[in-house]
């Protein structure tokens, strides 16, 4: 037994040390990512099914690493929030390039799209977080509603950091507010009556299983029903095929997000296929 112990720790350590070690010098490389400008924002359009009508855009980070090649947020993303301040950095970074490219696309005269961005729990937690983004519409001259916040509920059930009154503060500079991955973070409803938000994203794990899995069918459902008896906007993502639009279509659900009508592309790109 001894022996076999042994040997366990002999096979995992180096695995974890392997891990650890890319850990880190992914974080290093993310110091200089923002620097060294090889941070993007992708966009994905967000319409209404049925008119096929763009309704928004969601601001999706990509990073180019010299050497690595293109790295995805999920792998990322943890890295950054492990560290705290590297979180803060990328994610002011991304807001405000959400809303140059904002201020870029009025200016070209295209129509106005709102565009979603994803914010971390570690930006929350800065103080001067609703301050900072304010001054960002104003710098950029944008109306609030230009703008989409899209927290988790996680985020939002997470009073102890502070973070409902920050939510609050957004959302009342008008500033619009969407719960991503509603339905998967096992929290109770009752935070829709005290902080209404403005837009329910139905988790792309229900919209993928609509047309294989009964239950999945049903929550989606009822997600749309709620929403719109709570007065709210409600986005399915991850429609990646006609049928599942259909379902959508059949059901009043007011927006729709997925590959089926775009993946995330350049802004160059989504100019040329969106406002062409
Ligand atoms: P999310 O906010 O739930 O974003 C949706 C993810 O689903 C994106 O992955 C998008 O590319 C992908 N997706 C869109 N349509 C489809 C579809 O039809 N099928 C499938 N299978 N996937 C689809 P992505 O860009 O890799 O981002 C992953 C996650 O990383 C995001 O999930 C979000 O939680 C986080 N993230 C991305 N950008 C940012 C950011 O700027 N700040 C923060 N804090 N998190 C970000
Ligand atoms: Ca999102
Ligand atoms: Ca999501
Ligand atoms: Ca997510």
């Amino acid at each position: 037994a001894k022996a076999r112990g042994r040997g366990c720790i002999q096979f995992f350590a180096p695995e974890m040390n392997r891990r650890a070690a890319e850990r880190h010098e992914l974080e290093s490389d993310l110091r200089t990512a923002i620097a060294q400008d090889q941070l993007s924002l992708y966009f994905q359009p967000q319409i209404a099914p049925g008119t096929e009508q763009m309704i928004g855009a969601e601001a999706l980070l990509r990073w180019h690493h010299p050497q690595k090649g293109l790295i995805l947020p999920a792998r990322f993303i943890p890295v950054a929030e492990d560290s705290g301040h590297l979180m803060v950095s990328i994610g002011n970074w991304v807001i405000e390039k959400a809303c140059a490219q904002a201020r870029a696309w009025l200016d070209a005269g295209y129509p106005p799209v709102r565009i979603s961005v994803n914010v971390s729990i570690v930006q929350l937690r800065n103080k001067d977080f609703s301050i900072y983004v304010e001054n960002l519409l104003q710098r950029y001259r944008l109306t609030p509603d230009l703008l989409q916040l899209e927290l988790t509920e996680s985020i939002i059930m997470s009073d102890i950091a502070g973070a409902a009154e920050q939510v609050r503060k957004i959302k009342d500079m008008g500033i619009h507010i969407a719960i991503d991955d509603f339905g998967t973070g096992y929290s109770s409803l009752s935070y829709l009556k005290d902080l209404p938000v403005h837009e329910l994203k139905i988790d792309k794990s229900f919209v993928h299983n609509i047309l294989t899995d009964v239950n999945s069918a049903a929550i989606v459902k009822a997600i749309i029903r709620m929403a719109q008896g709570l007065g709210l906007r409600v986005i399915a993502e991850g429609v990646e095929n006609q049928e599942a639009m259909d379902f959508l279509i059949q059901n009043e659900c007011e927006g729709a997000q997925g590959y089926f009508f775009g993946k995330p592309i350049t802004p160059s790109a989504f100019e040329a296929q969106f406002f062409g």
